[in-house]
């Protein structure tokens, strides 16, 4: 039996993230992935918000190696389109202390966490998923699938979607009517991009609002998706995979940039949960972090940035438990109220900016008459959140 203070059930980045912040806290850990490294993950690979901060909390040189590192290229522009004539612009200053939105593949981003987790506290386990829990007076007991057991006070949920963590300590199940579905394939040879890498966003009406993204990435590849809220695509029998190659070859505003494109993968899909507030997110020895506590945020998605985060919130929260080695329902409680603190308004407003969405043409109205103030409000939160 092996034993340590805290296990960790993923890698990705939000384990990754409460890992590295562990280290930094000197308290010792095992953290454990089903998947061997490097591993891919769908995602539209954007990289903005709280990545950056996250980075920079963890060890400034860590988010100077980021921003250097060939596999990430970035931009100071984005835009969303609500329409076909208007739209919603960022363009930060290039004044600021980086770019505010960056792409990377997540095989490179994800690979590029784990890189940094071998420490004199971690112990690493890659290619071992976690079976089973068994609460003890003094810990609990996680099985892997390789027969090793592992005794910690607190497990940390960092499972993504899925997460079993999530299921069996929280009794949670996953929640379609609060989960966002989306595809994404790559593409290379993509023409007449905006310039400067500028993130393109639009939201396309199929009698439900789509979100349609090209995120382009380095040596000229792109990222290309689709999705939108999971229960209403079903209602509405909406097939993705057939939805984005009518838009690709059709549209008047997208399909031209596709004319000599080659898709280099499959189309690949995956939710992304979007429940925090109306999901357990800790109870006696565990606490959930990034997809497992539905910490993704629903209208542009990220999901990278906040689960970061929750890592950080997370593992500062096992410092303060240690001291009283007491790790209960009611020890743990407040971990909720912290996440509400940190990342509850960017969360609530996403959510709400969704349900605006659904009424399109008072959406596209609103948007016209607010466009300078809904601007200057995105500049404020990528300020605040970013550096
Ligand atoms: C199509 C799409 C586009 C997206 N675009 C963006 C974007 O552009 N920007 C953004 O910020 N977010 C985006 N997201 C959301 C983002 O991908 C997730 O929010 C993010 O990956 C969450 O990180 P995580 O660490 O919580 O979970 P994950 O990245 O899912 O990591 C979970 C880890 O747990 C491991 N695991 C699972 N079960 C077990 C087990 N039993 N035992 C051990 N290990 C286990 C998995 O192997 C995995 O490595 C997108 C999602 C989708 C689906």
């Amino acid at each position: 039996m092996i034993s340590t203070d805290v296990c960790i059930i993923g890698a990705g980045p939000a384990g990754a993230s409460t890992s590295l912040m562990l280290s930094k806290l000197g308290i010792s850990h095992y953290i454990v992935d089903k998947a061997n490294f490097p591993r891919d993950k769908t995602c539209g690979d954007g990289l903005i918000l709280y990545v950056f901060k996250v980075l920079k909390l963890i060890d400034p040189k860590l988010l100077k190696a980021f921003i250097n590192h060939p596999k990430f290229i970035h931009t100071w522009k984005g835009e969303l389109h609500v329409s076909d004539t208007i739209g919603i612009k960022i363009h930060k200053k290039e004044n600021a202390l980086h770019a505010p939105i960056f792409y990377g593949k997540r095989i490179d981003f994800d690979q590029f966490l784990v890189d940094q987790l071998p420490s004199s506290f971690a112990t690493i386990d890659l290619g071992n998923p976690a079976l089973s829990f068994t609460p003890q007076n003094n810990g609990i007991i996680v099985k892997l699938k390789n027969g090793k057991e592992v005794h910690s006070k607190v497990i940390i949920g960092a499972d993504g979607l899925q997460s079993i963590v999530s299921k069996k300590l929280a009794g949670n199940s996953i929640d379609k009517t609060r989960t966002s579905i989306f595809i994404s394939a790559y593409f290379k040879n993509l023409k007449h991009l905006p310039k400067d890498n500028e993130a393109e966003i639009r939201i396309l009406y199929k009698g439900i609002p789509l979100f349609f993204y090209i995120f382009p990435l380095p040596n000229g590849e792109a990222n290309v998706s689709l999705g939108g809220q999971s229960t209403a695509i079903q209602q509405h029998k909406i097939s993705l995979k057939t939805e984005i190659e009518h838009i690709i070859k059709t549209h008047p505003k997208i399909a031209h940039k596709f004319t000599k494109a080659k898709r280099l993968s499959n189309w690949r899909g995956w939710g992304i949960p979007c429940n925090f507030g109306h999901l357990k997110v800790s109870g006696d020895r565990f606490m959930l972090v990034g997809d497992s506590a539905g910490l993704a945020n629903a209208f542009y998605k990220e999901g990278v940035g906040t689960g970061m985060m929750s890592g950080i919130i997370a593992a500062n929260k096992i410092k303060e438990c240690l001291k009283t080695d007491s790790f209960k329902e009611k020890d743990l409680y407040d971990y909720e109220s912290r996440l509400e603190t940190e990342l509850g308004k960017l969360l609530k407003y996403s959510r709400g900016a969704l349900k605006l969405v659904t009424y399109k043409n008072s959406f596209k109205r609103g948007v016209f008459i607010f466009k300078k103030l809904i601007e200057r409000k995105v500049d404020a939160i990528i300020d605040s959140r970013t550096y």
